[in-house]
C-alpha cells in the first residue's frame, strides 16, 4: 500500500496523460496517449525481434538448434506481433468488441508461450540431468493449461492471472539454475529481474501515466537481454563445446 501511495500520480499535473482507476471486475481504459505508446512500445520491436531471430537461425549448425530458434523465434515475434495488433484494434476499433476481447485473451495466451519458448533453447541445447530433462516438455503443458486457463477465465480472478505468469516464468528457472554450465545464468537472472520490476508497471493502470507502455518496455528489455544470452551462450560457435552431444 506504501507503494501505491507513493506511485501516485493522481493528483499531480501528469494526471492528464492517464485515466481514472478502476475496479478489479472492469478494465483500465487508456488515454490517447496511453494508447499511442502501448503500440509503439511493442511495434518497434517486431523487426529487431525477426532479424534477431533469423539471426539464430542462421547461426545454427545442427537440427536441434534450427528448430530451438524457430520456436524461440517464434515465440519472440509472436509477442511482439501479438500485442501490437492487440493495441492497435483495442485503440482504433473499440467497438469490434468480440474482436477486441479475442485478441485480448490471445494477447494474454501469447504471453505463456512467449516463456515457454524463451526457455526452449537452453532445455533444448544445454546438459540437463535426467529428471531435469523433463521440463523440457512440462514447459508446453504449462502453457497449454494456461492457454486453457485464460480461455474459460480470462480477466475474472486477476491476481491468480499474474501468479500463473509468476509461476510459469519462475518454475523452469529451477532447472535452468541446476545445470552443471553454469554461463548465461547472469543475464538470465536479469532479464528475470526486468519482468519483475515490469509487473509493478503491468498493475499500476491509472496509477502512473504510460504504466501499461513502461511494463512493454521492461518487457522489451527482459527479452532482449534473454535474447542476448541464447545469441551469446547458444548459438555463437565458441560454445560448442556446451551443448548436449547428440
Ligand atoms: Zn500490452
Amino acid at each position: 500500500m506504501f507503494v501505491s501511495r507513493l506511485l501516485d500520480f493522481q493528483k499531480t499535473k501528469y494526471a492528464r496523460f492517464m485515466n481514472h482507476r478502476v475496479p478489479a471486475n472492469k478494465r483500465y481504459q487508456p488515454t490517447e496517449y496511453e494508447h499511442a505508446a502501448n503500440c509503439a512500445t511493442h511495434a518497434f520491436w517486431i523487426i529487431p525481434s525477426i532479424l534477431g531471430s533469423s539471426n539464430l537461425y542462421f547461426l545454427s549448425d545442427d537440427d536441434w538448434e534450427t528448430i530451438s530458434a524457430w520456436i524461440y523465434g517464434f515465440g519472440l515475434c509472436g509477442l511482439f506481433v501479438v500485442s501490437t495488433i492487440f493495441h492497435t484494434i483495442s485503440w482504433k476499433k473499440r467497438h469490434l468488441r468480440m474482436v477486441e476481447h479475442c485478441l485480448h485473451m490471445f494477447d494474454r495466451m501469447v504471453i505463456y508461450f512467449f516463456i515457454a519458448a524463451s526457455y526452449a533453447p537452453w532445455l533444448n541445447l544445454r546438459e540437463l540431468g535426467p529428471w531435469a530433462a523433463h521440463m523440457r516438455w512440462i514447459v508446453w503443458i504449462m502453457a497449454s493449461v494456461g492457454t486453457i486457463y485464460v480461455f474459460f477465465f480470462h480477466e475474472r480472478y486477476k491476481l491468480v492471472e499474474l501468479l500463473c505468469y509468476v509461476v510459469m516464468g519462475f518454475f523452469p528457472a529451477l532447472v535452468i539454475l541446476s545445470m552443471p554450465n553454469t554461463d548465461g545464468i547472469l543475464e538470465l537472472m536479469t532479464g528475470g529481474v526486468f519482468y519483475c520490476f515490469g509487473m509493478v508497471f503491468f498493475k499500476s493502470d491509472g496509477r502512473i501515466p504510460f504504466a501499461h507502455a513502461i511494463w512493454h518496455l521492461f518487457v522489451a528489455f527482459g527479452a532482449g537481454t534473454h535474447y542476448y544470452a541464447i545469441w551469446r551462450y547458444l548459438y555463437q560457435p565458441n560454445t560448442l563445446e556446451s551443448k548436449v552431444s547428440k
